[in-house]
């Protein structure tokens, strides 16, 4: 797992690939940069669920590229 908590909790979000879809659709832009997925307060687009989900899809895309090559997810994804 990663050191930082931002970048862990995008990895474990990761193995959950349809609610990483579900979060990438609903955090969209306003067209005047606001996330439109929040209620009761304002968030600027992208907001932290936008910026973790796509953490998250860009850690998925990497996992599937090393399934792909046939090494090892961890291998693939280790800093
Ligand atoms: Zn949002």
């Amino acid at each position: 797992m990663a050191d930082d908590p931002f970048t862990a909790c995008a990895e474990q979000l990761a193995a959950t690939p349809k609610l990483v879809r579900q979060l990438l659709e609903d955090h969209t832009p306003t067209s005047d940069g606001w996330c439109r997925a929040h209620d009761g307060h304002a968030e600027r687009h992208p907001c932290s669920i936008r910026r973790l989900a796509e953490l998250a899809h860009t850690h998925l895309a990497a996992l599937e590229r090393a399934r792909g090559r046939g090494v090892a997810p961890r291998a693939a994804v280790a800093r």
